[in-house]
């Protein structure tokens, strides 16, 4: 049986993701860091759909955390493996750079990076021994492909997951791995709750925010069958905001 792991499936983006994955018919692990209430109410939205789930609550950054969950999963599961894993996890701790306390930098760069960098190195050998190999998708942010003042610590963890997805890319390639980065300019969820909607829509070309069901079918279409062509790219969702 091939699961799908999602990073940051309790909330947001992540939960969306974990509802379009289980309508896939593929049975999904939802990761959290604390919000377990939050992770328990996507566990049970995705049941009431009549799809299969299971919590794993795990620090994407600390490296022990990481390696015990998914040696946990993988003892349960001899059969078993995750073929489907969304990069999801994420934070922003936004402020003009030569005020930025240095936990801000370090928490943003390790949650996405380490995050990715821990989970993904532990999930990639079995991906790659078996037949059906694997999907990949790195949460980015058009924060990382343009740049956002007051965002130099997102900007730059950002833009290293697209560095580091084209070259993933390329080393699983001919393993059937493949490995896409999704690029979501500004959508609806609680990290994008502090911000002066009305003001920001205006810059968007299409005048809103998007949604979180919009950039779960876009992670869904780069997981299934139809997408096994497509590796090492980026794609953009922002509703016309950087084209
Ligand atoms: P969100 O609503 O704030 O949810 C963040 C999720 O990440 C939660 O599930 C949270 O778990 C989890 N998380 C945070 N730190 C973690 C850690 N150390 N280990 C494991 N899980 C952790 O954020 P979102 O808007 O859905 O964003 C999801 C991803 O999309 C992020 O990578 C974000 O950078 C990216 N993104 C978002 C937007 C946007 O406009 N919303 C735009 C571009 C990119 P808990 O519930 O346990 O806290």
């Amino acid at each position: 049986m091939r699961y799908a792991l999602v990073t940051g499936g309790s909330r947001g983006l992540g939960r969306a993701i974990c509802l379009r994955i289980a309508r896939m018919g593929i049975p999904v692990i939802i990761n959290y860091q604390s919000n377990e209430a939050a992770a328990e109410e996507t566990l049970r939205l995705v049941e009431a759909e009549g799809g299969s789930a299971e919590l794993a609550r795990f620090d994407v950054r600390v490296k022990e955390e990481v390696e015990a969950a998914l040696a946990r999963w993988e003892a349960a599961h001899p059969d078993d493996y995750i073929a489907y894993l969304v990069n999801n996890a994420g934070i922003r701790r936004d402020n003009l750079l030569y005020m930025m306390p240095e936990e801000d930098w370090h928490d943003v760069l390790q949650i996405t990076l380490d995050g990715f960098f821990y989970v993904t190195r532990c999930l990639l050998p079995r991906m790659m021994r078996r037949k059906h190999g694997g999907r990949i998708v790195n949460m980015a942010s058009l924060s990382g492909l343009r740049g956002t003042p007051g965002q130099a610590n997102y900007s730059a963890a950002k833009a290293a997951l697209v560095g580091a997805t084209k070259a993933l890319a390329l080393e699983v390639a001919a393993r059937d791995v493949t490995v896409n980065a999704v690029a979501p300019g500004f959508i609806e969820t609680d990290m994008t709750r502090d911000l002066p909607r009305e003001e920001l829509e205006k810059e968007v070309p299409m005048r809103r925010f998007g949604k979180p069901e919009e950039v779960a079918a876009l992670v869904g279409f780069l997981l299934s069958d139809e997408a096994a062509y497509i590796t090492g790219e980026v794609i953009s969702i922002n509703g016309g905001l950087y084209t």
